[in-house]
């Protein structure tokens, strides 16, 4: 089967109803993909489910769209809390990618004392999760947080919410399934006192990822693969 053009919109999504693209949209429709009046597109919006609809009208700047028929009902799509030590450009661009492919519900850079990286452009890291949101065929998009610094992190954190926090050289702590949260920390690694800031936190649990040293976003990726053992469920497909 084709892939179809997937979209994320802000607008309500009902039976005939005609909805504007958001922002950039129209140029990647009519621009890039060659796309027009009446050519199919799949929408969601994070509320109102998955929906078949059409290109109503498409310009450079502006495109609208109409909803035909409901594919998917919206469903709560619940996953792990990620939290990771802010990383160089790149390295972040591709955790909140592949963080909104594995599930994660929300994504939370945190601000480390031997991370390498101090500021995020939160606009384009949503941008990026909206993407991959749209191309994993979620129905919805992670939050993707402003960064805290990791005490302010652990002090909000709901307690009944458990925290994997992975640690490396910390002999071999099982990884437990089913965790509320995966913690990775940066290039550096954590410092001492983060160290003992986390073990003075009930809800955090430190996990081993294996024996070898994984940079932070192999351990980013690992850890919420692991969290989705024995919690993946096949999706319906019509055959
Ligand atoms: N520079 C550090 C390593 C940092 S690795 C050093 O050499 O000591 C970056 C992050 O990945 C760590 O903070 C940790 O969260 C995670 N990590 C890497 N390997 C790991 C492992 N084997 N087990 C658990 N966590 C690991």
């Amino acid at each position: 089967m084709a892939t179809s053009i997937r979209l994320f919109v802000d607008a309500a999504l009902s039976e005939g109803a005609e909805l504007p693209a958001r922002e950039g949209q129209a140029h990647y429709l009519s621009g890039v993909l060659r796309r027009g009046r009446g050519d199919p597109v799949v929408l969601f919006n994070g509320r109102d489910g998955e929906w078949a609809g059409e290109i109503e009208a498409v310009g450079k700047h502006r495109a609208t769209f109409r909803a035909t028929a409901l594919l998917r009902p919206q469903s709560a799509e619940p996953g792990p809390w990620l939290v990771f030590g802010l990383l160089k450009r790149d390295t972040t661009d591709l955790v909140v990618q592949k963080a909104t492919e594995l599930g994660a519900a929300r994504i939370l850079p945190v601000l480390t004392a031997h991370g390498q990286a101090h500021r995020v452009n939160l606009d384009r890291l949503r941008a990026i999760a909206m993407e991959a949101a749209e191309q994993c065929e979620r129905l919805t998009i992670p939050d993707v947080a402003e960064p805290l610094n990791l005490p302010e992190l652990l002090s909000n954190w709901p307690a009944d919410r458990t925290l994997a926090a992975a640690v490396e050289r910390i002999g071999d702590a099982p990884f437990p399934a089913r965790q509320g949260g995966l913690l990775v920390g940066p290039e550096g690694g954590f410092s001492a006192a983060e160290l003992d800031a986390l073990r003075r936190h009930a809800f955090v649990e430190p996990v081993t990822l294996g024996p070898r040293i994984l940079r932070a976003e192999t351990a980013a990726i690992a850890g919420l693969t692991l969290l989705q053992v024995g919690n993946i469920q096949a999706r319906a497909f019509p055959i």
